[in-house]
């Protein structure tokens, strides 16, 4: 007993901390997902999800409020869990840092599985499969990756395309925060062509005549990740994932917000 209130008081000074940096927006339970879900007991901890809300559809920010795919999944999460929800938003990089340190419950930011990430976390079942492609100027085309060797290529750092460009490629991209920064680098001729996952790179060029996109250069699968040794949590969380599969809730938000981050950039 003694250790839940330890875990409990733990886990209030880190939602207060968490509080103090970045756009931390919590809010209650949405619109159901799931309508036999319970009603979020407010005295229960919130599952925190971290994010990283540059990358729509999965996560982008309406005014200062974080939404997208990864946002909503979150959400069922909590709601199966009977919990209050809250989402921060931080740099790739320290996404999955965050939940192994105890700062956040649930890391859900288009993340993709690969063996090195599954030494220090653990994966949900994959709810998407996608990957990365070229993102270049229509007048200098870059279709594979071996064209792309020895270019000046912008990634966004810590991400599946940055390790693409390094161990692919055995070369150093150049690090940004987010995709949308690393083609305005390719769009100012900072870069030679950006390399990135398919749909914010999409969403990057949506409605810019200059700027099109190879086939995948490689095939990946996003997850949720968690701090390893939660099963019960892990077993939540693959429910929630092969029910939104299942019933088409997630094709419907991918359909959606697909179509609002494509709206904010008219
Ligand atoms: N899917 C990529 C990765 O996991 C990029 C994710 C992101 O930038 N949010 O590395």
């Amino acid at each position: 007993m003694k250790k839940y209130f330890a875990m409990v008081l733990a886990a209030l000074a880190c939602c207060i901390l968490a509080s103090c940096g970045g756009s931390d927006n919590s809010t209650s339970a949405p619109a159901s997902a799931d309508a036999s879900a319970p009603a979020p007991n407010k005295n229960a901890a919130p599952l925190r999800m971290i994010t990283e809300a540059t990358f729509p559809p999965y996560e982008f920010l309406r005014g200062q409020e974080i939404v997208g795919i990864d946002v909503e999944i979150s959400k069922a999460v909590a709601e199966k869990l009977g919990r209050p929800f809250s989402a921060a938003s931080v740099n790739f990089d320290s996404v999955i840092p965050s939940v192994i340190s105890g700062k956040a419950d649930i890391a859900a930011a288009g993340i993709t599985v690969t063996e090195d990430r599954k030494k220090n976390v653990d994966f949900s079942i994959p709810y998407v499969t996608t990957g990365i492609v070229i993102v270049y100027k229509t007048d200098a085309p870059f279709l594979t990756g071996e064209a792309c060797k020895g270019k000046r290529i912008a990634v966004q750092g810590g991400t599946t395309s940055d390790n693409y460009v390094v161990e692919t490629l055995k070369q150093e991209p150049d690090r940004f925060n987010s995709p949308a920064e690393a083609v305005a680098a390719l769009q100012a001729g900072r870069a030679d062509l950006v390399i990135a996952d398919i749909d914010p790179a999409k969403n990057c060029v949506k409605g810019v005549a200059n700027l099109a996109l190879s086939d995948f250069v490689n095939k990946e699968e996003y997850a949720v990740a968690i701090a390893k040794g939660q099963p019960e949590l892990l077993a939540v969380i693959n429910e929630v994932i092969t029910e939104i599969k299942a019933n088409g809730q997630l094709d419907k938000w991918v359909e959606d917000y697909t179509k609002e981050a494509d709206a904010l950039k008219e």
